[in-house]
């Protein structure tokens, strides 16, 4: 499986200031091969413009959305993607409000979609996919999702957003040999004990869960690291981000970054 980051920021960048920041973070989602996109978050169809490829996302066939946020969730990618193609969507059962209160009734209507349920496995295309619980608030009743997304015998986790791992969760991927991880790190060292704690990532609280999984061998003998969901306000620059996680073996992820799983 390839996967590209189309955007690896939290809700606090300004797409507007796109032009004046050299390390500009587009709101988190990412692309597996070329057929399945992560989170329609409202920046993708700038991503695909700016990195030279505006057909990146013609073969997109299928949807899934951690939760309904803005920076994750946007009705008019959706409508872009799904109405009048073959596309469709899965995703919280709330999700479908919000389009329905995006773009009325009858547009909704038209799009192909899905609710799924947290710990049931879909199969999705060539992806055998299970949304797990996050924690992390969305909207009342929504229950946000991390995903394992399987292929070929290789197994992608990606977890934007959520502090830690819920119970439910861990014990669901505990002995899955995942290949990749993609984890949140919305906190960044110059945001010691921040209030999001609550439903984001620290620098403190991925190393304690890295050190848990190599101290128990979890997951794939070849598995590898990466974070994502990196704000604005709480991280220095790229470079100083690789210094901080390069002792914990994770890579920060950057826009346009394509990795093979
Ligand atoms: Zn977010
Ligand atoms: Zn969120």
């Amino acid at each position: 499986m390839k996967l590209t980051f189309l955007g690896t920021g939290a809700a606090d960048w300004d797409i507007n200031q796109f032009d004046n920041m050299p390390e500009f973070r587009r709101f988190s989602s990412a692309l597996v091969n070329d057929d399945l996109l992560i989170d329609p978050g409202p920046h993708v169809f700038h991503f695909a413009e700016k990195n030279g490829t505006p057909d990146l996302l013609d073969g997109v066939k299928n949807i899934i959305v951690t939760h309904s946020h803005g920076d994750h969730f946007c009705p008019e990618t959706v409508a872009k993607l799904c109405t009048g193609r073959d596309c469709t969507i899965w995703c919280a059962p709330e999700c479908m409000k919000e389009l329905n209160a995006a773009l009325g009734n009858e547009a909704a209507f038209g799009i192909n979609f899905r609710s799924t349920e947290i710990g049931k496995t879909y199969q999705i295309g060539d992806y055998r996919i299970t949304p797990l619980r996050a924690n992390h608030f969305a909207t009342p009743g929504e229950i946000a999702r991390v995903y394992l997304i399987e292929r070929d015998g290789r197994i992608l986790f990606y977890g934007c957003d959520s502090a830690w791992l819920p119970t439910e969760t861990w014990n669901f991927m505990r002995d899955k040999p995942i290949n990749t991880l993609v984890m949140e790190l919305t906190c960044g060292e110059i945001a010691t004990y921040d209030w999001r704690i609550f439903e984001h990532n620290t620098p403190e609280m991925l190393q304690i869960m890295l050190t848990m999984f190599k101290k128990y061998n979890r997951f794939a003998p070849d598995v590898k690291y990466y974070v994502s969901h990196m704000a604005r306000t709480l991280h220095g620059d790229h470079a100083s981000v690789v210094r901080l996680l390069e002792p914990m073996g994770v890579t920060p992820a950057y826009d346009g970054l394509q990795i093979e799983i």
